[in-house]
């Protein structure tokens, strides 16, 4: 029999940009038990190409009230740019208040991922990936 119990074993997310970040933050939040490593080359968990840009002139192209990372708690992001970035933000089209930075964003993810533990990084290129492994969970 397998020992290798599919309850403990680790969960690894190829990518650590918004979608593999969110992925591992969420599962962690439904689950703390849950282990999560997440494999990306880069040294910036949760950004990505969008995100990293260090230039506050290049803004989402959706509004702050939109785009929460959190689906039960709409006004997240919002109420996170309010208290870290910019008071005045405002959650729809109300020009210019409403677009946040999207380096502000990506230091949103990262709080994010701050604020839980369990998650692993491991910093490589996957190039393959084990079948038997795979059909094994
Ligand atoms: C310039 C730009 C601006 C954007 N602006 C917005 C916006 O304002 N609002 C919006 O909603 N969306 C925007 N987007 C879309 C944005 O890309 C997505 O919203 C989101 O960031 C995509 O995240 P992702 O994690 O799926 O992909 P990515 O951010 O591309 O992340 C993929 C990650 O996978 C890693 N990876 C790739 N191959 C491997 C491998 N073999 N092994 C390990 N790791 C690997 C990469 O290193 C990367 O970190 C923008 C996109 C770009 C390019």
């Amino acid at each position: 029999m397998d020992t290798h119990d599919a309850a403990t074993a680790p969960i690894a997310i190829i990518g650590g940009g918004v979608s593999g970040a969110l992925t591992a933050y969420h599962l962690i939040r439904q689950n703390p038990k849950v282990r999560v490593v997440v494999v990306d080359p880069g040294t910036s968990p949760g950004l990505g190409l969008a995100y990293a840009t260090p230039s506050y002139r290049h803004l989402l192209n959706v509004p702050a009230g939109k785009i929460s990372a959190l689906r039960d708690e709409p006004d997240h992001f919002l109420t996170w740019l309010r208290a870290n970035h910019d008071p005045h933000a405002e959650p729809m089209m109300a020009q210019p208040k409403t677009f946040a930075p999207r380096a502000v964003f990506g230091r949103y993810i990262q709080s994010l991922l701050a604020s839980v533990s369990g998650i692993g990084y491991l910093r490589a290129k996957v190039v393959d990936l084990n079948s038997r492994e795979t059909e094994r969970y």
